[in-house]
């Protein structure tokens, strides 16, 4: 089934209008990415542009989720439903229906196209909403809904914006595939998945923390594609559907090993990033050392971890292209358009990480036997600032073996190196006999550039 196909075609057929996906990177600077489908509506929920007309809309939204207020990049490859760069289906009333509608929506969506299995499925709602429970009793065995506090039920998009109580549906994938001690109606685990959330749009909260009525009460709703499409496919886990299967099956073959789940956790992280990495690429965000561009940067270090790990020595990332290609070129045919380029750039910023890793990975090995249950904070920095180990990159590595890195040490390291930088960086200028490179100045003297007037000296071989 077409699931995205689907859920476009049934809210059009509802009076809503079909938009395509906003870029990552939003018209927002309160937010690093666009985390959810709402996220290119937010004014329109505010009340500082127009409603549209239809005031209804539908989208297929692509959004990324590691950093800032929703950050899943710890739980990719570690959970059946995480990725760093997912799709969000989403139905958004702007002051139009209410929650009436949106349930009874979301409902006949969920068992009459998906043909989802009522008995099944589980809701939620926010301890406080005695209307939406009184709606879902309409639909489903009272037995099965839940109410949940805000940490559950209460959605906001970052620390200020619009927000409000929301319902979610989920799906009981049974006892017997799933028994963790997170497996619980509430816990974190996979076995009670989270499909959909209809986030109730009322408030806005501001930089203090208030919450602002809207002027209009509004529907936000979300719905991962992923999800959806394991579960329609009957699997257990969005990395064994038709989504994912071609790119963990490549990097079987690029690393000659065959994948399987219980020990694929690598497979799984490099199909994962290789989605975000790329489109954020092809967006035009470029790798950095700050703010986005060091999220980027961040994954795809971390992905190419995983590839050592899988004993992949060169670039491989970059040849994962085609696959990612042929999987969603259709949808969106900027990433075939730019894939000469973005491959490129993943190719070298893969080279540069694959310069460092091996040096430092052997730190990191050297410092383990001295690491009880906190990794020294000092050799975290070493790892970051000489061999381009990313903190985040660190604390997965000793995540598998169940240790963490000593945080505080890091960034008084971190404090203390742009305090120096800052220093040195004052100190340069008409003062450049001063600070750090006074010692220098005084052993070599002046460095006068004598490239226009003097013809290069051949290198002294020693
Ligand atoms: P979870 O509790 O599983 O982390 P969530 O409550 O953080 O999910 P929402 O913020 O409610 O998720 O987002 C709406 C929907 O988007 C979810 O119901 C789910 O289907 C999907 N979704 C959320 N996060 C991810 C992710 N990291 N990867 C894939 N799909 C996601
Ligand atoms: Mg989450
Ligand atoms: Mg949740
Ligand atoms: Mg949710």
């Amino acid at each position: 089934m077409d699931v995205r196909a689907e859920f476009l075609k049934f809210f059009e057929q509802k009076g809503h209008k079909v938009i395509e996906s906003s870029p990552l990177v939003p018209d927002d600077a309160t937010l690093l990415f666009t985390n959810a489908g709402m996220v290119p509506f937010k004014s329109v929920f505010t009340g500082e542009v127009p409603r549209p007309n239809p005031p209804r809309a539908t989208t297929c939204q692509t959004c990324i989720r590691a950093g800032g207020k929703h950050n899943d990049l710890d739980n990719v490859g570690y959970t059946a439903r995480h990725h760093t760069f997912f799709e969000m289906l989403g139905n958004f009333s702007f002051g139009d229906y209410f929650k009436e509608d949106a349930i009874s929506h979301a409902w006949e969506f969920v068992t009459e196209v998906l043909k989802l299995p009522k008995e099944k499925l589980w809701v939620t709602v926010h301890e406080s909403d005695d209307e939406a429970e009184a709606i879902w009793k309409k639909h489903i065995d009272a037995s099965r809904i839940m109410r949940f506090g805000d940490k559950d039920n209460f959605w906001q998009m970052g620390d200020t914006g619009p927000c409000g109580p929301c319902s979610e549906i989920f799906i009981d994938q049974g006892a017997e595939n799933f028994n963790t001690p997170e497996d619980y109606m509430g816990g974190d685990g996979d076995r009670f998945l989270e499909i959909w959330n209809l986030v109730f749009m009322q408030y806005e909260r501001d930089a203090s923390g208030v919450l602002h009525p809207l002027p209009k009460p509004s529907i936000d709703t979300g719905m991962g594609l992923e999800r959806v499409t394991a579960v329609k496919e009957g699997v257990f886990s969005n990395y064994d559907s038709s989504l994912f299967i071609p790119l963990t099956n490549k990097v079987a073959e690029l690393c000659r090993k065959p994948y399987a789940y219980a020990t694929g956790a690598s497979y799984r992280v490099i199909a994962d990033h290789i989605r975000a990495v790329s489109f954020l690429v092809a967006q035009g965000t470029t790798f950095g050392r700050v703010g986005r561009g060091y999220v980027l940067r961040r994954i795809l270090r971390r992905a190419v971890r995983h590839g050592y790990l899988l004993g992949l020595r060169e670039p491989f990332m970059y040849k994962l292209l085609d696959t990612l290609c042929d999987l969603m070129g259709k949808q969106y045919p900027y990433l075939v358009a730019k894939k000469e380029v973005i491959a490129e750039q993943i190719k070298n910023e893969e080279e540069s990480f694959f310069t460092t890793i091996a040096s430092g990975l052997e730190l990191f090995e050297k410092e383990l036997p001295n690491t009880k249950t906190m990794f020294s904070g000092e050799v975290a920095f070493k790892l970051y600032d000489t061999y381009g180990f990313p903190l985040d990159l660190t604390a997965d590595m000793l995540r598998e073996k169940g240790l963490s890195v000593n945080e505080a040490e890091f960034e008084a390291l971190m404090a203390e190196q742009k305090a120096r930088s800052k220093a040195s960086w004052k100190g340069s200028g008409d003062k450049a006999t001063q600070g750090e490179f006074k010692p220098l100045l005084e052993k070599f003297g002046v460095n006068t550039f004598v490239g226009y007037t003097q013809k290069e000296a051949k290198t002294k071989v020693l």
